[in-house]
């Protein structure tokens, strides 16, 4: 597999069994997603050991993200749908009080009727329905209707532009939270932060937990974009949650915002996600739109860490034609080059001069390999965001858990290895894993970046070494 570009995948009805999870890491998906707006506990711990059993038996190191469900607004149970026209009147009122009009339903949210104004703009069901606030009260607001559809139970709110005092994690994303820890996910994925401290909150519980997860946040409204440099400062990913945010913003203006939030990851050094709705047609089709493979082919371009599906694999007829698909444009836009967002990395310390002076050197030699040493992942991922155009890029860590959580940044393969006492052992060990793969040649030049150069001596240094 020489595609860059890494993907995730969503798992459901579509994907769940053991042979088709097999069958897509050896089409080359990199993470597996759990949806815990829709899994199940039980659900959920089952899928996470089926990935984990079929990766190892291909030797791979695929992660498992669960993605929590996060404070999101949804409407009350109904007994059959309404059918709605133009003009029609709805409310929305908190959950202990009476219907005051015929079309009426719940809220989760008590708080929403202090948060809005008359005037707002509500967003019904991903995009499916809008209406215009028309009053408000102390435990109801009254909508009227602006474009015809039917509404049904559990539907999702969005209310473009209003800020909401939604606290971050609710009491079922504790539980959730819970159960990844307890699954040991790799990634864990707060779902409308707002804000740096929102991502620290999830962090500070999970780490509570003993959990070892990364933390992904998702940019999905306009306050997380008003604070985005804060929150890509302390999230490890960042990911552009395009379903939510295209109703949030106007739509005019998300690639604007996709393309300013990739190019802040690569200069902050935080990896970024592209997500939802890369492949919505294969939901039903066997091949892409034309506008979706030229946006396929623009989220690679722009050189993004990893690509993401959702309802395509979890419930879409054509799953392993997705990854398929994914596979075929990203490698095609890599073989002709990218958005070179690596040139803009912000070169903080010492670590990151030496990291970029590595890259500089790999890239300037005939088919040379670049390999990082690492503990933590922490160096190999600063170097992914240089975007080294090197054929081959390598990561050797001593921990299992370091190689998955390097499962979805750019372009980079992960090995476990122990690390010998001293540096010539060390690299003799992994050009020997190398050669084992043919990976490289012998004479193949490998640039080896390292802090630590034996038990007793630590150097930021470049070796130079022919295979
Ligand atoms: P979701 O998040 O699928 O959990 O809503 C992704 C998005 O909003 O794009
Ligand atoms: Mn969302």
């Amino acid at each position: 597999m020489s595609r860059k570009t890494k993907l995730i995948v969503t798992l459901g009805p579509a994907t769940q069994e053991p042979e088709i999870i097999g069958r897509l890491i050896d089409g080359g998906v990199n993470v597996f997603r759990l949806n815990m707006s829709h899994a199940k506990h039980e659900w959920a711990m089952e899928m996470t050991k089926l990935v984990r059993t079929e990766a190892e038996k291909r030797g791979t190191y695929t992660a498992v993200l669960f993605d929590l469900t996060g404070p999101s607004i949804r409407t009350g149970d109904l007994e059959q749908a309404y059918d709605l026209k133009e003009g029609d009147r709805v409310e929305f009122r908190s959950a202990d009080s009476k219907p005051s009009i015929p079309l009426s339903t719940t809220v989760n949210y008590p708080g929403l009727m202090a948060d809005v104004k008359a005037g707002n703009t509500l967003v019904v069901d991903n995009g499916a329905l809008l209406m215009r606030i028309e009053t408000v009260a102390e435990d109801r607001i009254i909508c009227d209707v602006r474009t015809p559809g039917s509404m049904g139970s559990r539907r999702h709110i969005n209310l473009p532009g209003v800020r909401l005092n939604l606290p971050a994690l609710t009491e079922k994303d504790h539980k959730d939270l819970a159960l990844a820890v307890e699954c040991g996910a790799d990634y864990i994925a707060g779902s409308f932060v707002r804000d740096a401290e929102h991502v620290m909150e999830l962090r500070a519980a999970m780490e509570a937990l003993e959990g070892e997860a990364q933390i992904v946040a998702k940019i999905e409204d306009q306050e997380a974009v008003r604070h985005i440099d804060a929150i890509i400062r302390v999230a490890d990913v960042i990911m552009i949650a395009r379903g939510d945010l295209g109703i949030e913003v106007d739509f005019e203006d998300l690639p604007i915002l996709q393309r300013r939030i990739v190019k802040r990851c690569h200069e902050l050094g935080t990896r970024v996600i592209v997500a939802t709705q890369l492949l919505e047609s294969m939901i039903t089709n066997p091949t892409p739109t034309r506008a979706e493979v030229t946006d396929v082919m623009n989220a690679a371009y722009e050189e993004a860490d990893s690509l993401m599906l959702s309802g395509e694999t979890s419930i879409g007829r054509y799953p392993e034609r997705c990854v398929e698909a994914i596979d075929r444009i990203a490698s095609r836009i890599e073989r002709s080059g990218g958005h070179g967002f690596g040139q803009n990395v912000i070169l903080r310390d010492e670590r990151q001069k030496i990291a970029r002076a590595a890259v500089t050197l790999a890239d300037s030699l005939a088919d040379a390999r670049l390999v990082v040493l690492t503990r933590r992942g922490v160096l190999a991922n600063q170097i992914a965001l240089m975007r080294p155009r090197t054929a081959g890029f390598y990561a050797f860590t001593p921990k299992e858990l370091v190689c998955r959580q390097l499962a979805l940044t750019r372009g980079i393969r992960a090995f476990r290895m122990s690390f010998a006492s001293n540096i010539e052992e060390t690299v003799h060990r992994l050009t020997t894993q190398l050669r084992e793969l043919d990976l490289v040649r012998p004479g193949t030049p490998i640039v080896i970046v390292s802090d630590i150069l034996s038990d007793h001596f630590a150097a930021n240094s470049i070796l130079l070494h022919h295979a």
